[in-house]
């Protein structure tokens, strides 16, 4: 692992922030602190920090090797997984639909039969499901991932979900003395393939420690925001905005096609001005040609704007172009596309469809 750590290092340029003097000196790096998570007079120790591709060896050369389980092998599980795996990590894998361990069973991870099984063989286990049922499924049901754990281990999920699924997995847990920490990923297939995810940490800072260099392996920042739901909150409020971006974004392809201008020229022309974005360049010329290659299901970009109206609502605030991007994303599902790319929210626009819906 410390090769492909050392690599990692290299090509990115650590910067490992961890006190308030450290986040002074390096303000390109940081986001100012929100006053949720700013330091009172009170406490001068921040909540609230990041590290850019931390070096660090948390296991010393003479300790054993971390027996690391990893629940749920999807579009991120899989390749999360993989790369710990190609780093030299001692995985044991399990996922519902058995046939998806065997890649990686055949690039040396172990397997379990059950989550129970999984987090009684390991010292971490990492789960990376679908939604909240899912996620309190696997760690709270029958042979879930809570009947293994003990004292002295420790639980990472980084599904994304809402505060409160977060903080009844941490409730489960925390009752048989193990840790946890909620660590829902930035970053879709391709930054999950590159060991490049974003990861949004809260819970026992202890664990956050402990899985520093498993979290460096698979992402390239990590952030710690304190208690258990601030992770959740930050995922959520993230993949509202984005939500939102690639409706209104497949709303402006639309209308320029049906003015007769070409929609391929837009997305050049959006690449070079102030309203740029990755996604926009990387999903455009896909849109254009009515193609949606699975990164980020729809339907679970769906179940993100729900949560996230749900976390709005908790505090009263309106999120009106949030809720008007849901309803898109409720056609297109309801239209079949729930397992296709986000961005076949585009169909939802598309007059026919609305149209079909209508009637
Ligand atoms: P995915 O490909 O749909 O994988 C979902 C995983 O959850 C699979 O392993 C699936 O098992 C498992 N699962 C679903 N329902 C289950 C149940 N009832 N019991 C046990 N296991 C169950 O999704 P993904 O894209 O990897 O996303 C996983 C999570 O990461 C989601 O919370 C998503 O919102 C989030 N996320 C995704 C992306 C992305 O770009 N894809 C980016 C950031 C965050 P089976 O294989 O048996 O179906």
């Amino acid at each position: 692992m410390a090769k492909v750590l050392m690599d990692k290092v290299v090509s990115n340029c650590i910067l490992s922030i961890s006190n308030t003097r450290a986040m002074a000196n390096c303000s390109t790096f940081c986001p100012p602190l929100p006053t949720r998570f700013s330091t009172s007079s009170l406490s001068p120790k921040p909540q609230f920090f990041v590290s850019f591709k931390a070096f660090s060896s948390q296991t010393p050369k003479d300790e054993s090797p971390k027996r690391i389980g990893f629940l749920g092998l999807g579009i991120m599980g899989s390749p999360m997984a993989q790369n710990l795996i190609k780093a030299g990590c001692d995985v044991t894998v399990w996922n519902r639909t058995k046939s998806k361990c065997d890649p990686l069973i055949s690039l040396g991870a172990k397997y379990k039969s059950t989550p129970e099984e999984v987090a009684a063989s390991c010292d971490f286990t990492f789960a990376m499901l679908a939604d909240p049922e899912s996620v309190v499924d696997v760690a709270c049901g029958k042979h879930g991932a809570a009947s293994g754990l003990s004292p002295g281990k420790g639980y990472v999920d980084v599904s994304t979900v809402d505060g409160s699924t977060s903080k009844l997995i941490n409730k489960h847990v925390k009752a048989t003395g193990a840790l946890f920490l909620e660590a829902p990923v930035s970053g879709s297939k391709k930054p999950a393939e590159d060991g490049q995810l974003i990861f949004l940490t809260a819970g026992d800072r202890p664990l956050y420690d402990m899985v520093g260099s498993e979290l460096d392996v698979m992402g390239k920042s990590r952030f710690y925001l304190g208690e258990v739901g601030n992770g959740a909150a930050m995922k959520l409020v993230v993949n509202m905005i984005m939500g939102s971006m690639m409706a209104s974004f497949s709303e402006g392809l639309i209308l320029s096609e049906k003015v007769g201008l070409d929609p391929s020229v837009l997305v050049e022309v959006i690449s070079q001005g102030a309203i740029s974005a990755p996604m926009y360049s990387v999903k455009g010329p896909s849109m254009v040609k009515s193609l949606y290659p699975t990164a980020f299901p729809l339907k679970h970009q769906q179940k993100d704007l729900r949560l996230a109206l749900g976390l709005a609502e908790s505090v009263s605030q309106p999120t009106p172009i949030a809720a008007a991007a849901n309803e898109l994303y409720k056609v297109a599902k309801s239209h079949g596309l729930g397992d296709h790319d986000f961005s076949a929210v585009i169909e939802a626009v598309k007059v026919k469809l609305q149209e079909k819906t209508e009637n």
